[in-house]
């Protein structure tokens, strides 16, 4: 497995694969991989020929009030992780190499007006520009995301569709801890406390899952979740809301495919976590 930091140095290796006819399977992370990112990389692995994971914390995509100094990172432990699972290719830049002189970014609209983007407003141009650079760069033929970020996955999935980038994006399932937590890097934030605190948000998605049939209206779905969250003295909700799953538009009743998501603070980490429903 290879280390590149250096768009020109990546680019050779792409060009070097692509001329044997192989396929590339991306992995786009910030890094302090979990089985969370495993579980990508492992479908990757599965219909790829070559598997490019990017560890890469881009600040672009954090607010000035955000966690980008304090986020977790431990390259020496991911770079061990992705050897393990059969990764061909690191991609490590540091963010001058990635936006030095920059003038052009990408953005979005509609998709991007609710959820986590009315919360972090530059958060997912942020996201659309690295990953639009990340998908030229590895020139891959799929990319990987995991349906914990499902704003996320719904935004990448809208821009590749309305720029017309060659590329199929695979969505992936959320992993959890035993006892149901979304696994994410931002876990190592909790304290002892807010780590049993922590659990409201997935038993708040469990209600939910159990309550939601079609016709159900958003609020009967949702109060009942936020009350989970409330009788929790350590959270403090941010959000917890239903929008179409393909426009992310706020819905009042369950008539078409929807994401019933939500974000939390835990004393001072912000954790998400969602589900969808299928109509
Ligand atoms: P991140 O490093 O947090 O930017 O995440 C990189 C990719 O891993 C994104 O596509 C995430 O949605 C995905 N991911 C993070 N946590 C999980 C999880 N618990 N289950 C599935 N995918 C995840």
């Amino acid at each position: 497995m290879n280390v590149y930091t250096t768009v020109a140095e990546m680019r050779q290796q792409v060009h070097a694969w692509k001329k044997e006819g192989l396929t590339i399977g991306l992995v786009p992370t910030m890094g302090y991989l979990h089985e969370g990112h495993a579980s990508l990389i492992e479908r990757a692995r599965k219909e790829n020929d070559k598997v490019i994971v990017s560890v890469f914390v881009n600040p672009t995509q954090f607010g000035p009030n955000e966690d980008l100094a304090a986020y977790p990172r431990d390259f020496k432990r991911d770079s061990a992780l992705c050897e393990k699972l059969g990764t061909d290719a690191i991609f490590h830049p540091e963010p001058e190499e990635m936006y030095q002189n920059a003038c052009t970014a990408v953005t979005m609209s509609v998709l991007n007006e609710t959820l986590c983007g009315k919360s972090r407003p530059v958060h997912f141009g942020g996201v659309c520009t690295v990953v639009s650079k990340l998908f030229h760069i590895s020139g891959a033929d799929r990319a990987y995301f995991g349906q914990k970020d499902a704003q996320q996955l719904a935004i990448v999935r809208k821009m590749v569709k309305d720029l017309n980038f060659d590329i199929e994006i695979v969505g992936c399932p959320i992993v959890r801890e035993a006892d149901g937590l979304a696994k994410s890097s931002r876990n190592v934030y909790l304290n002892e406390e807010e780590r049993k605190a922590a659990l409201c948000l997935s038993r708040a998605v469990k209600k939910g899952q159990e309550l939601i049939h079609l016709g159900i209206s958003a609020e009967e779905v949702l109060a009942p979740m936020r009350q989970i969250i409330e009788a929790e003295p350590l959270a403090k909700i941010d959000y917890v809301s239903m929008v179409d799953a393909e426009n992310m538009q706020y819905v009042d009743h369950v008539e078409s495919d929807v994401l019933v998501a939500m974000a939390v603070y835990v004393g001072k980490t912000r954790l998400i976590d969602n589900f969808s429903f299928h109509v």
